[in-house]
């Protein structure tokens, strides 16, 4: 197959790079900054299928495949390690909790206790997923940009697409701050910013940049065992010794950012006990792209030179994701998997 380029190294620019390098197609991903996952993948929460519910549009028909691709991920790429930890979820009293999903199981007071045994005051029932994961998001995507560099990717850094150069009617690949590169396919994995580089498909896309915050917090191993998904605050064990917290968000200053953090901090010491020596380590905005309808995935122009590929959860499903788009790029025929995730009039 011909040369593709694929712009934005965050955790879905990456994973299609590895899958598409792995089928033997020259692929040359090109990221802005510094460095691999230095848009909102670095400073993801990374809870593997758990998604708060978010499952809009054709990310529905993607769930099913999600755990099978992080196991066939972690066998095939040696420096990934999932935490298979479980989660536990529950909503303010006297909200009723959502009905379990298959795979899901209430469970009462005493079994939250045995799973979290730092908890100092569990609830009266948690929803438990045990087939839920974590994962350190930027260390997957390194070693995601690693393999691909070793099926012969190339990976540039500090190479900013600016605009996407057409030749009779057709994109001839994409114009950077180092000059141009030429594609028989572009993908546009490059999240909040694929409205800025395909303007014609804006309205179309409409995806919306939504402010998260995620604080990192220096904290005794073992503190915290599984994903625990509270009215107040989400947290987990990202490694030993270090949890990430989602703080809720506050638009405002600098100092009521602070204080939140400070806040969510206070409630997760006042959740675990022997929790006293937890300090922040740092805590940032991002703004995660978040289509309206759902994963938006495919072909964005008639003539099939330019691919899209944007949505939320994306740490969830970009190893589904990257497969099924280097299928559909390799093979030339389009995946039933993602029929529900096209970007409208394609
Ligand atoms: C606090 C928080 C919690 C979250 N929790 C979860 C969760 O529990 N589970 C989950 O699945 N998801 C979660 N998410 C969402 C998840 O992080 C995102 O869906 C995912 O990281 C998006 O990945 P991406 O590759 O599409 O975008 P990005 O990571 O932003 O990657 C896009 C890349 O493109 C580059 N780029 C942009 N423009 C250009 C250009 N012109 N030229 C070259 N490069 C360019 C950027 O620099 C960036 O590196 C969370 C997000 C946040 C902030």
């Amino acid at each position: 197959m011909s040369a593709v380029v694929v712009v934005g190294a965050g955790i879905i620019g990456s994973s299609v790079a590895y899958h598409l390098a792995r089928r033997g197609v020259p692929v040359t991903l090109l990221e802005q900054g510094p460095a691999p996952a230095t848009g909102v993948t670095g400073d993801s929460f990374a809870w593997i299928g758990g998604s708060g519910g978010h499952w809009p549009g054709g990310a529905r028909d993607l769930r099913e495949y999600v755990r099978a691709d992080y196991r066939r991920l972690e066998d095939e790429l040696p420096d990934v390690a999932l935490r298979w930890t479980g989660s536990l979820s529950w909503a303010d009293a006297p909200a009723p909790d959502p009905l379990p999903r298959p795979g899901q199981f209430r469970i009462g007071r005493s079994d939250i206790a045995a799973l979290e045994p730092n908890l100092r005051h569990p609830p009266r029932q948690a929803i438990h997923t045990p087939s839920d994961a974590g994962v350190d998001p930027t260390a997957l995507t390194h070693a995601l940009i690693t393999a691909a560099k070793a099926h012969g990717a190339t990976v540039l850094y500090e190479t900013a697409v600016t605009s996407l150069p057409v030749t009779n009617g057709r994109v001839e690949g994409v114009l950077t701050s180092s000059g141009l590169h030429s594609a028989a396919i572009v993908v546009l994995a490059a999240g909040t910013n694929v409205p800025t580089l395909c303007e014609p498909l804006a309205a179309d896309l409409a995806i919306a940049a939504s402010p998260a915050t995620l604080a990192r917090v220096a904290a005794p191993s073992g503190l915290v065992k599984t994903i625990v998904a509270r009215p107040d605050f989400e947290v987990r064990e990202v490694r030993d010794g270090e949890l990430l917290l989602v703080v809720p968000h506050v638009e405002g200053s600098a100092a009521a950012l602070a204080q939140a953090a400070q806040d969510a901090l206070q409630h997760l010491k006042t959740a675990f006990q022997g929790s006293d020596q937890c300090h922040l380590l740092g805590y940032r905005t991002a703004r995660r792209p978040m289509p309206a309808h759902g994963p938006v995935i495919g072909y964005a122009t008639h003539d099939r030179s330019v691919y899209v590929a944007v949505m939320h959860s994306a740490i969830t499903l970009a190893p589904t994701v990257g497969r099924l788009i280097a299928d559909e790029l390799v093979t030339g025929r389009p995946v039933s998997e993602l029929k529900r995730c096209r970007p409208r009039g394609h």
